[in-house]
Order: C-alpha cells, then sequence, then structure tokens
C-alpha cells in the first residue's frame, strides 16, 4: 500500500510541478502541495530501497520553457529544505551544531517570487537567467531589464554574479488581477505566479507594465570578494546598489531566530510584498563547504514556512450573483472572520461542480483561507462538525433574479440567464460601462447604479444619459444635493467625447476586453464600420480570432443592441476613433514587430513613432509580418523572421528612416 503510495504521490507531484512551474497556474495551496511533498519524503525514508533519481523530492523547479534560450548555470541553483515548526528548527540547529559548534544565523525573509540570476560584466548588467531545472535556466534578460530597482551599472567592474527573487508588489498584484477580471481574462492565483508568469512572456514590454521588483539575497563567490559573513555578502551588494532586503538580523541561536520569526509572522500582512517564510542561513560562509549540500538544497540554510492562514466559520448561505455576461457565481455568505489580517463574510464557491466536489452544505463549518493571502476561498468543509441544521445545496434550474430558465454550455462548469433583461445583467452592465476601463463616469459607481436601477432610473444602459432629464427626482433621494447631482451629470456630459475604443469595451461584448476594444476601434474608425464588419474580415485583424469575431457579430445582430446603440449616438456619444495623425511613410500599412531591447527608445516610444508613421505594430512574428525590427539581445522573433523570410531592421537603420520624416 505504501509502496503505491509513493508512486502515486510521486505522480500528483509532478502534475502539481508542471502546473506551478511551467503553466504558472496552481491547483492546489502551497502547504497542500507541501504535505504532499513531506509525506513522499518520509515514505522514502521509510522505504530506501525505493529510491529514485527521478523522484520530485530529488528535483528542483521545472522545466525551462520553449521560446527562450537556455543557458547552463555554472553552479547549480538549488532549492532549500522545508521546516514547519520549532522543533523542526531545533533539529536544522542541532545538525548544524555538529559540524559548527558556535554558528550564527542571518535570517532573512523569504520573498515568495522566482528565483533569478544576474550577471554583471565590467560594472554593466548583462544577463539574467531564471532558475529552471536548476542546471538550466531561461534567458530572461530582457524582461528583467525592465525592472526599475535593478541597476544597469554597479561600481564593482569585475564579473559577478548574483542571486535573488524577481516578486509582484502586493498592490500591483491586485490592480492586474482587477484589470484581468475586466478585460475576460482569468486573474492570476497570487502574486508568485503573476510574477512568474510576466517573466516567461516572449514581449518584454508585458514585463515593462506589470511595475515587478526584485531583491537579491546571495554573492556569488562571497568570500573571494572578501565577504566573511552571509551579512558582509548583503552589505556589499548594498554597497553597489543591489537592493536587498533590510528587514534581516543576525542571530545567535534558534532562539533568536524564533523571536524574529514570531514577530515577522505578526508583520507579514501589512509588508507590501508577500513572503511565505523566513530563511535562516548559516552566516559563517567559510563554514558552507564543510556543512555540505544534498542534490536539492544546501544543510546550512533552512526555509521556515509560515503555516497557512486558516480559520473556520459557519456558512450561512449561498447565495448567487449574476454577472453582465449573465454568468452565474455562488457565493459562500460567511459568519465574519478574520483571516490574514482583514474581515472576511463572503467567499467565493466558483461553480456548482466546486460545491458538489467540496461538499459544500448550508449550515456546515468550513474551513476558509486567503488564495495568495488575498482572494478569501472555502478550502474544505468539516463533515464531522455536521448538525441538524446542515443542508445540501440544490443549485438553482432558474436565474434567482428573472426567473428565467439557466444554461450551462458543453465544457464550461459556470451556468448562465440567456435573459438580455434581466434586471441584474442590466445593472451589471450599467456599472461596467460607466467603469473606469470604460466611460469612466467616476461620480456613477456601482451603488448608485444599483440605486437607480432599483428606483426604476435605469432600465438600460441609454438612461444614463437621459438622467439630466430627472433632475428633480434626482435631488429627491437621499444623499443628493444640488452639488453631488450637477458632478454627477457632468461627467456624465463629459464621458460623451470619449474614443469609440471605451465605448467599444462599455458595450460588455463577450471576448472584447479593452485591448480587443482599442485594436477594432482603431481598426475600423466608426461605429457603424465595425457594425457592418463581416466574420472574414474581423478574423483578419491581428488579434481577433474566430471566437472574438462569432461573439461580435452576435452582439450586433441582436436588435435590441442595434437599438441601444442607436440611443447613444442620439444622445451625442462619440462614435469614432482618436485620429491618430499619421505621416506618409515606409512603414505607412506595414506590420511591423519590434523586438529585442532598443537603446535609443523606449517600446512605448517606438511603438506610438511607427503608428503615428502609419504602421500597425503587432506583438509577433508571423508570414503576415512585414518587418522585425531589432535591438539588443533581440532572441526567436528575429530568428523567426529570417526563417520566413520576413524583413528585418536594426535600431540604427530604424532611426536614420525615422529622422527623414521631418516632423518626427
Ligand atoms: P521554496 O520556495 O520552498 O524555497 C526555495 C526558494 O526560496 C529559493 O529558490 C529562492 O527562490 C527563494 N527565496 C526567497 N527568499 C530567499 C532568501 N532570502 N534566501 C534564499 N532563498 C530565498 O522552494 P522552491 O523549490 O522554489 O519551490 C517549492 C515550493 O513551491 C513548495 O514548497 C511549494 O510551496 C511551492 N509549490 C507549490 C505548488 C502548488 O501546486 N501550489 C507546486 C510546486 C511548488
Amino acid at each position: 500500500m505504501s509502496r503505491e503510495r509513493i508512486l502515486e504521490l510521486r505522480e500528483i507531484l509532478r502534475r502539481l510541478s508542471r502546473e506551478y512551474y511551467e503553466l504558472d497556474s496552481p491547483t492546489v495551496s502551497d502547504q497542500e502541495y507541501d504535505r504532499y511533498m513531506q509525506e513522499l519524503i518520509d515514505l522514502e525514508n521509510e522505504y530506501p530501497d525505493m529510491a529514485d533519481p527521478s523522484s520530485p523530492t530529488q528535483k528542483v523547479g521545472g522545466e525551462v520553457l520553449e521560446g527562450f534560450v537556455k543557458v547552463a548555470h555554472k553552479t547549480r541553483m538549488i532549492s532549500l529544505a522545508n521546516a514547519f515548526n520549532y522543533e523542526d528548527l531545533l533539529a536544522f540547529d542541532e545538525r548544524v551544531r555538529k559540524v559548527v559548534p558556535h554558528a550564527t544565523y542571518q535570517v532573512e525573509l523569504k520573498m515568495d517570487g522566482l528565483a533569478m540570476s544576474l550577471h554583471y560584466a565590467h560594472g554593466q548588467f548583462k544577463q539574467a537567467v531564471t532558475r529552471g531545472d536548476g542546471s538550466v535556466g531561461e534567458d530572461v534578460t530582457n524582461n528583467v531589464k525592465t525592472i526599475a530597482s535593478i541597476p544597469m551599472s554597479i561600481p564593482y567592474q569585475n564579473d559577478l554574479e548574483v542571486r535573488g527573487e524577481v516578486i509582484m508588489p502586493k498592490a500591483v498584484f491586485e490592480k492586474l488581477n482587477e484589470e484581468r477580471k475586466e478585460n475576460g481574462e482569468e486573474p492570476f492565483a497570487n502574486p508568485r505566479n503573476a510574477a512568474a508568469g510576466s517573466i516567461r512572456q516572449l514581449d518584454s514590454s508585458i514585463a515593462r507594465k506589470r511595475k515587478l521588483d526584485a531583491y537579491w539575497y546571495f554573492l556569488m563567490d562571497a568570500q573571494a570578494l572578501g565577504c566573511h559573513t552571509q551579512s558582509e555578502a548583503l552589505s556589499f551588494l548594498d554597497h553597489n546598489g543591489i537592493k536587498t532586503n533590510p528587514l534581516r538580523r543576525i542571530c545567535k541561536d534558534i532562539d533568536e531566530a524564533w523571536s524574529f520569526i514570531q514577530e515577522m509572522t505578526e508583520r507579514r500582512n501589512d509588508l507590501p510584498y508577500e513572503i511565505d517564510g523566513m530563511v535562516l542561513k548559516v552566516n559563517e560562509l567559510d563554514r558552507w563547504e564543510e556543512i555540505g549540500e544534498t542534490v536539492k538544497s544546501p544543510k546550512w540554510a533552512i526555509a521556515y514556512k509560515f503555516p497557512a492562514e486558516e480559520v473556520i466559520t459557519r456558512l450561512k448561505d449561498i447565495k448567487i450573483t449574476v454577472g453582465r455576461t449573465g454568468k452565474i457565481t455562488p457565493n459562500a455568505v460567511l459568519e465574519p472572520v478574520r483571516v490574514a489580517g482583514s474581515l472576511v463574510s463572503a467567499a467565493t464557491l466558483h461553480n456548482e461542480d466546486m460545491i458538489a466536489t467540496k461538499d459544500v452544505r448550508i449550515n456546515d463549518f468550513v474551513v476558509i483561507h486567503k488564495a495568495g493571502d488575498i482572494i478569501p476561498e472555502v478550502v474544505r468543509s468539516l463533515p464531522e462538525r455536521r448538525d441538524e441544521h446542515s443542508q445540501k445545496y440544490v443549485f438553482p434550474k432558474y436565474c434567482p433574479i428573472c426567473h428565467s430558465p439557466l444554461v450551462r454550455y458543453p465544457d464550461e462548469a459556470a451556468h448562465y440567464c440567456i435573459n438580455q433583461d434581466c434586471p441584474a445583467r442590466v445593472s451589471e452592465s450599467i456599472i461596467h460601462f460607466a467603469s473606469r476601463e470604460a466611460m469612466n463616469i467616476d461620480t456613477l459607481g456601482s451603488k448608485r447604479v444599483e440605486l437607480f436601477c432599483e428606483k426604476g432610473i435605469f432600465k438600460s444602459v441609454e438612461d444614463i444619459y437621459s438622467l439630466k432629464d430627472k433632475r428633480d427626482e434626482l435631488l429627491k433621494l437621499e444623499g443628493f444635493k444640488e452639488k453631488s447631482v450637477d458632478k454627477l451629470l457632468n461627467a456624465i456630459e463629459a464621458s460623451k467625447q470619449n474614443p469609440l475604443e471605451d465605448l467599444v469595451f462599455g458595450l460588455g461584448i463577450r471576448q472584447v476586453g479593452k485591448k480587443a476594444a482599442r485594436i477594432l476601434a482603431q481598426h475600423f474608425k466608426t461605429m457603424d464600420a465595425l457594425m457592418q464588419a463581416s466574420k472574414e474580415e474581423l478574423t483578419q485583424i491581428r488579434d481577433i480570432g474566430e471566437i472574438t469575431a462569432i461573439s461580435i457579430l452576435d452582439f450586433f445582430a441582436l436588435e435590441s443592441n442595434r437599438q441601444m446603440i442607436e440611443k447613444l449616438r442620439v444622445a451625442g456619444c462619440r462614435m469614432d476613433s482618436d485620429q491618430i495623425e499619421t505621416n506618409e511613410s515606409m512603414f505607412t500599412n506595414k506590420t511591423v514587430v519590434l523586438t529585442g531591447s532598443l537603446s535609443l527608445f523606449t517600446r512605448d516610444e517606438a511603438r506610438a513613432l511607427l503608428e503615428r508613421l502609419g504602421a500597425n505594430v503587432a506583438s509577433s512574428v508571423s508570414k503576415k509580418t512585414d518587418l522585425v525590427i531589432y535591438g539588443e539581445n533581440a532572441g526567436s522573433k528575429l530568428e523567426k523572421a529570417l526563417q520566413l523570410n520576413v524583413s528585418v531592421m536594426d535600431e540604427a537603420t530604424f532611426m536614420e528612416e525615422v529622422n527623414k520624416y521631418e516632423s518626427i
């Protein structure tokens, strides 16, 4: 049985590692993964004859992704052994003291991001490589260059390698996920995966937008550079402007380390970035070799992992919400409880299958945690604590708002209310229309929209623009005074001048996020042209696939949608895009791709310049590409262009061409 379990655990861990390291999309929490791993370590210790060098207990990280240049690490980048409690730390300390009786510890925060190796040559930043499988990593130099805190030159002039962690600050992560949701994209599970997903992009303009940060904690060949301790090595990095985490402490024994751990456990939710534990390192560098390492981790360091902040509360009810596309989401209504620093009273249950898999029932006690310490989630129910009040949840067959039958499409886990006039869909559509990314009517937030819908003032999107005729009615509502009504009406009036892309996004066409809306507006220039577009015309546009094209056609085929657009037109909403003033040039009507790092422009500047010269700037190379402009360290896109016989141009020639057009 245990032998079978070893094989089963290896399979489970291989799958989870692939999801985490290669797809950047984990399906279980880190704590669950760590539990499986610990079970496997224990079983392999018990059955040494089952040892296997390809077991996940012997492996570091995941496979290297296709599309990146592979780089071998001069010294392997390994992982860290884990400790989950004080006893584990005592055992580690005992092992260390057998070799180094007077060891002290440098205790650091364990940043939760993507491990990275940085190379400098002659004081200049040269290369950044991911950990990969420990021996070979991915060259992500161009993406790492976009991280503002990494110095491009340092005072130290000889070759230097440092290692550390690239992270995404919590605030950036929250904003990114909000945007992804608005654009109909799957949100990232946590900041670690968002950081990893951003760095492992072939297009570095994506990494730039993601505003990543990095902290460095390891100096290669530190002793040769005159450092005697890990703390001196960190100071060496500080002196060279290479960012380290100042929250660190030298501890003379394990109890001092433990009290620092306790202190940081309290403070971790207030930090602007995620940490998933603390790292204890023997401070005396000259003893590291003696203490040694395993294939997977050094024996002179250990990672203490914070326990998941899981709390138990009662699930009082399951409430359904209806999104603007009609998507039905079941939400757990919880007895309010404090989790990871904030009060939680609701958590998503995603869909019917999730409720069944987790066997969650009304009035059950459930375990709650915050995914990535941010999004509240029901982890599991506690059937052993069920009482007579526990009730199986029957997923509704009808929309709780408009009572029309719910539909579940094949291959989709979600149910949909397909009634266009469902009041819940209407109010969500209006909220979306007025949102920042769409028509940006900042005084018309969700609370006000809901209130106006409830009072019958809003029945559809276009009613926003007749609100000015209902001034008296508004003034009768609680909290509405002359001044606030004026502010609201002025913001609505101003929104009419927004360019077509805002309006197209605001319409809430399925599959059409902010980016697709911009592409459509730039291509068609007017709403009429977009409404008349055929499937062929739509699919010929880069980045507009068949599914999006069908969704656009379906949207405009509906008479009610056409009428709504007509009413918006009559109300005075702009139906055309901002005309980018273009100059005829050799780039006019050409599809151009930028690659590599440009030294004279930022990516955005080069893109804007090309657009002004009439080019369509695309992000990937295909047969449809007319020209690839490349900077330093251009990789796979340049290679592909050459393979496909696409014309290429270096940055200097591009500059010369640009200079021919006087107005630039
Ligand atoms: P790890 O995260 O346990 O620890 C090693 C890493 O910590 C180092 O490689 C380094 O990148 C990082 N680190 C951060 N701060 C550091 C510091 N100050 N000093 C030294 N190192 C520091 O090990 P790992 O091999 O990167 O990943 C394994 C872990 O990843 C698992 O324990 C689990 O938590 C998570 N994981 C989760 C899933 C999942 O499905 N949820 C799957 C695979 C792995």
